[in-house]
């Protein structure tokens, strides 16, 4: 039967059909301003958060900006990056005169986020300095002052700073769960490998673990227990000293003391595995968490119960709401800027004089 009216009756019965599904609610269409990205230094982390930028609908990749010409030709194809938005770091301060990028996110090695972001300020664009923001808190104020002077924000990749189960317990502290916080614990390492790589090299990492893994104890100190600390002891130890030259350090023990009473104990290392945990307690209850700062899914249970809120890809959720941040002036709960990576490298080169010295060392900001 090949009538129109059997088209018209089959129409009419797979529109009846149609009305008789349950109904399936379309997600909202975003339709709001997106953050257009350069990322600079296309290394391993820039090749996560590349990955990851790809489910943000408030953040997009447009740039790239590389030393290395074969990773420009391949990101292109990969990421359907424009020729005119792909740079080299003699030629990248043109991107001045380019309106397709809004900031530009510096993942290369520690000791060039420092010239490197003032390049990008100066060129007009908003920056994303991936952590630790510089090697001293002197360039890191560099850094904040030539942002502010430049009108463009300054954003650190403090990826925590948005994770869901982070923020539960941050939730719990403040509203006063946990009551009077009175110590936190934190545990961060990994066995690093081959010798020859630029974080084990003073000129280009501007220290060692304390530098890329043991920050995180360190900012995961202040916002567990929230509040900044005002003095530090350290004492570092090296099994390795071929591997782990002068200037570059294997591990460190670190103890913070907070305005509040609060105390933390810390360990920083190149030479553990299996090494990324926060505890933290207070004269109501404890929250801990194992793995604290990877990847994720990140896992922990307080004196109420599991944390069960959901995983979401790091880089996603925090380029979605750095996007947010820099376009629409969204606060975030936990701060992510200049001046929270200026404090954390204070209380770093604070940890490196306690060693140094073995005194008590106060800590000013
Ligand atoms: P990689 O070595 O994998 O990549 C760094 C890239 O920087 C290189 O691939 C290269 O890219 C570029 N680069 C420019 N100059 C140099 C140089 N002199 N020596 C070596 N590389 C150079 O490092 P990661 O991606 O692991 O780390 C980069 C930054 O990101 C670090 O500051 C680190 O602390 C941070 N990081 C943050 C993480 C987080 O979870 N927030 C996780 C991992 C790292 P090109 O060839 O394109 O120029």
């Amino acid at each position: 039967m090949n009538s129109r009216r059997s088209f018209l009756t089959t129409l009419a019965g797979s529109t009846l059909a149609f009305h008789l599904l349950p109904k399936v609610q379309a997600a909202p269409v975003y339709d709001g301003p997106v953050l257009r990205v350069a990322l600079m230094g296309l290394g391993g982390y820039a090749n996560r958060v590349a990955e990851a930028m790809k489910d943000c609908k408030k953040a997009k990749l447009t740039g790239i900006i590389s030393g290395t010409p074969s990773k420009i030709k391949d990101w292109q194809q990969r990421y359907g990056i424009a020729e005119k938005n792909c740079y080299n770091y003699d030629n990248f301060d043109t991107i001045k005169n380019n309106p397709d990028i809004d900031a530009v996110y510096v993942i290369t090695p520690n000791a060039l986020h420092h010239p490197h972001t003032i390049r990008a300020a100066k060129a007009g664009k908003h920056v994303i300095c991936e952590k630790p923001m510089a090697i001293s808190a002197k360039e890191a104020k560099e850094m904040v002052d030539t942002c502010n002077k430049a009108n463009v924000k300054l954003l650190i990749g403090y990826r925590m700073h948005f994770e869901p189960k982070t923020l539960e317990v941050i939730r719990m502290r403040e509203a006063g769960e946990f009551g009077k916080v009175l110590f936190f614990q934190g545990l961060c390492g990994f066995r690093i490998g081959d010798p020859t790589q630029w974080r084990l090299n003073k000129a280009l990492a501007g220290g060692g673990s304390m530098m890329d893994i043991g920050i995180y104890a360190l900012n995961g100190a202040r916002y567990m227990v929230g509040e900044d600390p005002v003095w530090v002891t350290a004492q570092e130890t090296k099994t390795n000293p071929e591997k782990f030259k002068a200037g570059v350090d294997e591990t460190i023990q670190f103890q913070l003391g907070f305005p509040g009473g609060a105390v933390a104990s810390c360990l920083s290392t190149y030479n553990m595995n299996n090494l990324d945990r926060f505890f933290l307690n207070g004269e109501k209850g404890f929250a801990e968490m194992q793995p604290s700062t990877g990847y994720g899914p990140i896992k922990g249970r307080t004196h109420k119960g599991e944390l069960t809120q959901p995983h979401i890809r790091h880089q996603t959720i925090q380029m979605e709401e750095m996007a947010d941040i820099i376009l629409q002036h969204k606060k975030p709960i936990v701060p992510v800027d200049g001046t929270e990576g200026w404090k954390d490298m204070v209380i770093i080169d604070a940890v490196y004089e306690a060693v140094k010295t073995g005194k008590k060392v106060p800590i000013k900001y």
